[in-house]
Parts: structure tokens; sequence; C-alpha cells
């Protein structure tokens, strides 16, 4: 463990051999990586909490850092060791703006629960 409560960029990018389920569609997302972020509990004391966030090529590719990552595994389709280094940039840059503040996922869900109802 070399977690850093003051550094919440280290994310860790979940090794699977299947794909990760987006949590949204329900289908098949690219990757998926446990982000740390900080919670604000009840006693309004900061705990370190983790999220799991899906990269998902349908729900994600509107986003700009999302959309540079999806099209970066459109060119070079897996992680290797020669491209590991600039998969790194494009993960941290997605992850960052994939952390969401708990106050706004409950929020997020309700949107995309009435998304998915209303399009589906
Ligand atoms: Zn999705």
């Amino acid at each position: 463990m070399t977690g850093d409560p003051l550094t919440p960029r280290s994310v860790e990018v979940v090794q699977s051999t299947d794909p990760p389920e987006c949590g949204r569609c329900g289908r098949a997302g690219i990757l998926s990586a446990r982000v740390p972020h900080n919670l604000v509990n009840a006693r309004n004391e900061t705990v370190m909490g983790v999220i799991t966030v899906v990269l998902c090529p349908r729900c994600d590719i509107g986003q700009p850092e999302a959309g540079a990552l999806i099209a970066w595994f459109t060119v070079n389709a897996e992680i290797t060791d020669e491209n590991l280094m600039e998969a790194a940039e494009f993960i941290h840059a997605w992850a960052s703006a994939a952390r969401v503040p708990v106050l706004n996922e409950s929020a997020l869900e309700a949107e995309f629960k009435a998304w998915r109802e209303g399009s589906l």
C-alpha cells in the first residue's frame, strides 16, 4: 500500500480478463479502476473512500478525458510495456475527471435512472 490521502491521483487499474460491466448501460466497458476520494460522513468527518469507475465506450464518449482514453484504446487495443507510460497519463486524466463527489453521486444516479427509463 502506497496510498497517500494527499495524493488522490493514485489510481489502481483493476486487472481482469473479462471486461468490466458498465453500471450505467449494463454492457461491457473497456477498463475499470479504483479511484480514491474523500468522503464526508454524517458526523462531518473526512474519511477516505474508494470508488470503482468503469470506462464505457458508450456512456463516457462525450466526456473529454474519457473520450481521449477511449480513442487511445481504439488505437492501441491493450496496455503493453511499451505504451504503459502513455496509457498511464490518459488513465490518470480520465480517473481524475471521473472522480465524483459523493453528494453529486446520488444526483447523478437519479439522472442516469431517469435517462435510462426515458430512453430504453
Ligand atoms: Zn455504459
